[in-house]
């Protein structure tokens, strides 16, 4: 019997949820309901500091409102402590250790000025500068005497140059080295926090996740979760990586587009199929802009035929959003 989808949403609730939050819900929420699969929802909570359980409740309200469900995970009800990160630090521990009694983690005791300076000069790959690699070569007796020393120190993934291949789901195969998207990466930083590289790899695994729907800017850290995976001797789900929604500036959508947050569409009375229509319209499910649910995309939806650019979103799309353009047609 072929095996079900489980797709998963993901947010990290460090602030409103906005129209590309939306956007990439609806279309891992798409691929798994078009193969008649389930999806879960993790919060993606690791780094506490930064992140809220107000927006936790409004992210899962907001989803609600545009008429997304999930099978798995916490509701605004309902807590569920083993979805959300921050509750999951013992199994991270385990899969750390595990990594060091293999030889593949290291403790590094560079600071992160240290490495943002010496990042100037080696690689650069297209996850930024990659860590070259100074603490890698450490004896281990030298790092266990600084360790009982109180030095601060991280641990790292221990890199070779393998290279890794998968099949995205949209932008095809992919081949990388772990050199090119960043080398030696941080599996915990030295205040304790895991990395998200870590903890995405064991939770999509343990979770059963056979399929990842996600924007493309997280393409770079594919090859990394697939090294975790493969030395964890866990299973890899499948890839998807879509385009990203743009501002009209051509910029990225984050938290700081306050007023394109669902939030302040719900307060300006936006209609939640309007949202919708949009974001279909921008994935090109639909041909013109119009009000649609998502349950009516489902049967059509091929994930594959999607226009792999990125979406910058127009005057003319606002201005439908939100109703502008339909007033101003009405006064003249
Ligand atoms: N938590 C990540 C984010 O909100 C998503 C990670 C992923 O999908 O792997 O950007």
């Amino acid at each position: 019997m072929a095996q079900t989808v489980r797709g998963r949403f993901a947010p990290s609730p460090t602030g409103l949820a906005h129209l590309g939050n939306a956007w990439s819900f609806l279309l891992a929420w798409l691929a798994a309901r078009q193969a008649g699969g389930e999806i879960l929802l993790r919060m993606e909570d690791l780094d506490l500091e930064r992140c809220s359980p107000v927006y936790m409740q409004l992210l899962m309200s907001d989803m609600r409102w545009l008429g997304l469900d999930w099978d798995e995970g916490p509701t605004p009800e309902r807590e569920l402590a083993a979805y959300h990160q921050s509750n999951r630090f013992p199994l991270y521990e385990e899969a750390l250790q595990m990594l060091v009694s293999r030889g593949l983690a290291y403790p590094c005791f560079c600071s992160r000025k240290d490495v943002r300076s010496m990042a100037s000069a080696p690689h650069v790959g297209d996850a930024g500068a990659a860590y070259p690699g100074t603490c890698r070569g450490l004896h281990p007796a030298e790092a266990a005497r600084r360790i009982a020393k109180g030095e601060r120190f991280s641990w790292r993934f221990r890199s070779t140059d393998r290279v890794y291949r998968f099949a995205d789901g949209l932008y095809g195969l992919q081949e990388r080295a772990l050199a090119d998207c960043g080398g030696d990466f941080s599996l915990r930083r030295s205040d304790g926090v895991f990395s998200y590289q870590l903890a995405v790899s064991v939770d999509d695994a343990l979770m059963g996740v056979t399929q990842v729907v996600r924007g493309r800017d997280i393409l770079p850290s594919t090859p990394r979760q697939l090294a975790l995976l493969d030395a964890l001797g866990l299973e890899a789900p499948s890839y998807v990586h879509i385009p990203l929604l743009l501002d009209a500036e051509g910029e990225r959508l984050a938290k700081r587009h306050a007023s394109l947050s669902l939030r302040s569409l719900r307060d300006l009375g936006v209609s939640p199929w309007r949202v919708v229509g949009l974001l279909a319209r921008a994935a090109g499910l639909c041909d013109r802009l119009e009000e649609v649910h998502p349950r009516d995309l489902v049967h059509s939806f091929q994930i594959s035929t999607m226009p792999p650019a990125d979406y910058k979103l127009s005057d003319n799309d606002m201005a439908w959003l939100t109703g502008r353009g339909e007033e101003r047609g009405k006064h003249h």
